[in-house]
């Protein structure tokens, strides 16, 4: 798989879809693993196909600050669902995987965030797109900055420009397969 594109069947691509940006985090169990069993998931539902994935990144936890650190990536989906499927998509998804929820911002083994939705904007109690600490979050941005550097983001700047690159906080790995490799070899390349 070349790095930033990815192979999928094609049921959610051509007219009428709008491309989905999520945001894929973990710290808790084997995060590569979690990540890429959710990207899967995922491109294996009806109305969603995988079109673009980031590097993996380990980052240090915002909010919360005392706990194992992340693996955090952005992938882009071909997108049919409306954003209430997709929103329960992906916390379908999150509870197959072993997500417990206990604080918000805490630890936990898979996140899914839905970041953008097209120029879709939805606000609703339990929804609120674009994701509203999408452009604060570097963790997201240098991700997203690297499969889509020209995205409009809320305030009209793009993902490069609100990108401030790789720094302690937001490291880059490499690809998601060579982060499942370690991980499976014993080695999570994480101190956590
Ligand atoms: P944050 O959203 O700040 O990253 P979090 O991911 O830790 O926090 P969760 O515990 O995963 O938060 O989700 C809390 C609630 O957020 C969910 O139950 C969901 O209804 C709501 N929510 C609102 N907007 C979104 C969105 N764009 N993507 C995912 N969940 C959302
Ligand atoms: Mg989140
Ligand atoms: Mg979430």
């Amino acid at each position: 798989m070349k790095r930033g594109q990815a192979q999928s069947r094609d049921d959610a691509g051509g007219a009428g879809a709008v491309p989905a940006y999520l945001g894929l985090g973990a710290n808790l169990g084997q995060r590569a693993r979690s990540i890429s069993a959710a990207l899967a998931m995922l491109d294996a539902g009806a109305g969603l196909a995988l079109r673009a994935v980031s590097s993996v990144y380990e980052t240090e936890p915002v909010g919360v600050l005392d706990q194992p650190k992340f693996l955090n990536l952005v992938a882009r989906f071909d997108c049919r669902l409306s954003p209430e499927e997709l929103l329960e998509a992906a916390q379908e998804i999150e509870m197959r995987l072993g997500r417990v929820r206990a604080e918000r911002w805490g630890p936990r083994s898979i996140d899914i965030d839905i970041l953008l939705l097209g120029d879709l904007r939805v606000c609703r109690p339990r929804l609120i797109v674009p994701h509203p600490q999408l452009t604060r979050r570097q963790f997201v941005l240098v991700p997203l900055a690297e499969i889509s550097p020209d995205v409009r983001l809320p305030g009209g700047r793009t993902a490069a420009e609100l990108s401030e690159g790789e720094s302690a906080a937001v490291r880059r790995l490499g690809a998601l397969a060579e982060a499942v490799a370690r991980e499976t070899a014993g080695d999570a390349g994480s101190d956590a």
